[in-house]
């Protein structure tokens, strides 16, 4: 029974592929741990803990054996209406482990979607209030998913938002702070924030933002005091704030909440990725009673969104299993090893080239090359090394799952040097 390769380039879309010229995927047959298993035997270490989300590593026996144990009573019953020991449980652990203003959950199913939701709630918010609000500002090199109002806060150049001109809402980009996460402060690196906000301010419905760390759109980790300031004048004027922590949550960035770098909470919180420690599709957006009472006081009397498989018991299930191996905290000492290694290791590959800078933050490792990378040629490379890792454009970037071993993440960083030695500079 092999995987029918044909077919796959045939009729099978991947992710931002093209039907075209679409490149050959790797078979994969099992996962465990922290390797990959591809059809023809060999073992690859995952580098990507497929996108953020395999924290504790693959085939998990407490993971396993909460998705066996929630089948056996009921995989899925619509929720509306019905309620459910693994969401109730699940919202319980969430409220408990999120900053304290954070008091409502909303389960939904995909990272984008908790985004679409954050940005309803903060639009219904202002409705209620009378206000008509409708513009979100966010900063560049930004990534909050691919639907419609996800991508309207996402880097314009990121998610070509050229392509659906006419289409998507228009939203307001402020400069990324250009000073890295342990750079000395420069405070002109809020000026264009702060400029674009007060310009703005009673437009405003919220500022969205990835706090600390941006991913997909350019692997940048960014100053605390950004984010401080970015707290302070929402503060001021009123203006919601949105962190989206799908990638961040859980333990990445070496806090369990990015956010906690700066002290600080949001009005509404995204979640998703790791929630699941990688299962199952599943997402939450927190806000506080504050805004959750004051959106369902408007005149549609409730908050208008329910997916069909909004709160999917099996998804919660595996969640609670996931955050209590969180609440046991084994994640704090394997992240901060995780961050040392990558502090020893990393720096040398900024030696070679190809190479433009190299950056990394708790258990999350970046080496920026000065022209996009042929993402084929290098991933044979890494394959060849015995390595999953997937770069993006100019970023050969890693988050492994926490579990990894030191020889296996030093495996991992030697592959990445073995890649760029061998792309063309
Ligand atoms: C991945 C991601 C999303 C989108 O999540 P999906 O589950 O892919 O829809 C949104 N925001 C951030 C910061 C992400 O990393």
């Amino acid at each position: 029974m092999t995987i029918d390769i044909q077919f796959d380039q045939d009729h099978v879309w991947h992710p931002y592929t093209s039907t075209l010229d679409p490149l050959p995927c790797y078979p994969v047959t099992r996962a465990d741990g922290v390797h990959l298993t591809l059809e023809d035997g060999r073992r690859l270490i995952d580098g990507m803990s497929s996108w953020w989300s395999a924290i504790h590593g693959y085939n998990h026996p407490r993971l396993n054996q909460a998705a066996a144990a929630q089948m056996e009573r009921m995989s899925h019953v619509m929720f509306g209406g019905i309620t459910h020991k693994p969401a109730v449980e699940l919202c319980r652990k969430l409220v408990a482990m999120t900053p304290e203003p954070l008091q409502k959950v909303f389960l939904a199913d995909s990272g984008s979607v908790s985004v679409e939701v954050a940005l309803k709630m903060a639009l219904q918010y202002w409705a209620a209030k009378g206000e008509r609000r409708a513009k979100f500002l966010t900063l560049r090199h930004g990534y909050h998913g691919d639907t419609f109002a996800a991508m309207s806060v996402t880097d314009p150049e990121n998610s070509m938002h050229s392509l659906y001109k006419g289409f998507l809402p228009e939203h307001l980009f402020a400069d990324s702070p250009e000073g890295g996460f342990s750079d000395p402060w420069d405070p002109a690196d809020f000026d264009d924030f702060r400029l674009m906000f007060v310009a703005n301010r009673h437009q405003l419905a919220a500022v969205i933002l990835e706090p600390i760390v941006q991913g997909a759109g350019g692997m940048r980790f960014y100053h605390p005091e950004f984010l401080r300031q970015v707290r302070a004048l929402c503060d001021e004027h009123g203006v919601l704030l949105i962190c989206d922590e799908i990638a961040t949550g859980f333990g990445r960035t070496g806090k369990l909440f990015a956010c906690e770098h700066a002290d600080i909470s949001p009005d509404i919180l995204c979640l998703g990725k790791a929630l699941t420690g990688g299962y199952l599709t599943l997402a939450a957006t927190l806000t506080s009673k504050h805004v959750a009472d004051t959106v369902c006081s408007g005149e549609a009397g409730c908050f208008m969104h329910g997916p069909t498989f909004m709160g999917n018991p099996l998804a919660c299930a595996v969640a609670n299993a996931s955050l209590d191996l969180i609440n046991e905290g084994h994640w704090q000492g394997q992240v901060a090893a995780i961050e040392a290694q990558l502090a020893e290791r990393l720096p040398p590959l900024a030696a070679l080239p190809v190479v433009k800078s190299v950056r990394w933050l708790g258990a999350i490792g970046v080496v920026e090359t000065h022209e996009p990378v042929n993402v084929a040629e290098i991933q044979r490379a890494f394959v060849e090394q015995g390595v999953w890792i997937r770069p993006f454009g100019r970023l050969v970037y890693i988050m492994p799952p926490y579990i990894i071993a030191p020889a296996q993440l030093d495996q991992v960083v030697r592959a990445m040097a073995f890649g760029l030695r061998q792309t063309p500079a």
